[in-house]
């Protein structure tokens, strides 16, 4: 929420207000919520805690995202879930613009709140050393719920993005409604399991790009497909900014047929405004993940994306 963006032109705006622009209308989302039981209720509503131990994912390594009980949102990744053997979900970073801090009640800890519905998570604990990051959520198990890695290809729907240097266009889709996981990786090319050095030699074919595994309920492709043209240039080919090379092609990827449509209407309502579109649509094939140290890079490092920028290119449309 407190995320700036500068337009072209200087305007400045929050990138809620640009994606609730770009989505069109937007109905009471309160009206989606989950009807909560008396137990959730005293926790995500009154602010209460559970009881220590008594959790049902104190001690759960299980791979997959914790989403908010209440509204849905992807809140944390398995991936940061650590055993800190306080009695309650410990989680050492969120996903990106998922949780709210505030100053608690008593003056002296930090509340932490899911950033879409404003539902009491627990708190968040600094300098304890318990893990590099130094951070600790510490999070009631009845604030979330578990939906395993194994479920997502069920429920969520999977869009792969490619816009130059992954770095930018993942800080932008994370942040988007309604995703779930990003993870920044290697698509379209030959070479299999490529390495960053190798993909950078431009031999492999292999386009940086962003995986995206999103909610239906909450977004629609065409929204995400719609901000992916808005993060990055799509008339520069083979090249974004600085960044020159075909790894840093604009391409979707559509892993479905409805996909390419909608990316194909977005093409000709942007062709119709003059944008010589370089966009390429292609089938999705092996998706490879990135080195680890790629993975949410402007989130730990604190820094703005230097290559990506939101710039308005549909209109009011
Ligand atoms: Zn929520």
């Amino acid at each position: 929420m407190n995320k700036f963006f500068r337009l072209t032109g200087g305007a400045v705006l929050t990138l809620w207000t640009a994606l609730a622009m770009g989505a069109g209308k937007e109905s009471n989302m309160s009206d989606t919520w989950n009807k909560l039981t008396p137990e959730e209720t005293r926790v995500i509503v009154n602010k209460g805690t559970e009881r220590p131990f008594a959790g049902e994912y104190v001690k759960t390594k299980e791979p997959g995202t914790y989403v908010c009980r209440r509204c849905g949102a992807a809140l944390y990744r398995s991936e940061d879930k650590f055993d800190s053997d306080c009695g309650w979900p410990s989680f050492d970073a969120e996903v990106p613009g998922a949780v709210l801090r505030k100053t608690d009640a008593d003056g002296q800890r930090t509340e932490i709140l899911c950033a879409h519905c404003a539902g009491h998570l627990g708190h968040v604990f600094l300098g304890e050393r318990i893990t590099p990051r130094d951070t600790r959520h510490c999070v009631n198990s009845l604030s979330m719920r578990l939906v395993p890695l194994a479920d997502s290809s069920n429920k969520f729907e999977r869009a792969i993005f490619a816009g130059g240097c992954f770095w930018g266009v993942e800080y932008f889709l994370q942040q988007a409604k309604g995703v779930i996981r990003t993870t920044v990786g290697y698509t379209g090319g030959r070479t299999k399991n490529p390495t960053y050095k190798q993909v950078c030699s431009h031999t492999t074919g292999q386009a940086e790009a962003v995986e995206v595994v999103f909610d239906p309920l909450a977004t629609t492709y065409e929204n995400l497909a719609r901000l992916f043209f808005e993060i990055h240039d799509p008339v520069q080919l083979d090249r974004q900014g600085p960044d020159i090379g075909d790894q840093y092609r604009s391409a979707i990827f559509y892993t479905i047929p409805g996909q390419k449509e909608t990316a194909e209407k977005l093409i000709v309502q942007l062709q119709a405004k003059g944008f010589k579109v370089a966009t390429k649509l292609e089938p999705a094939g092996a998706f490879w993940p990135a080195e680890a140290y790629h993975r949410d890079y402007y989130k730990r490092s604190g820094k703005q994306p230097y290559c990506h920028i939101f710039t308005p290119r549909f209109g009011s449309q």
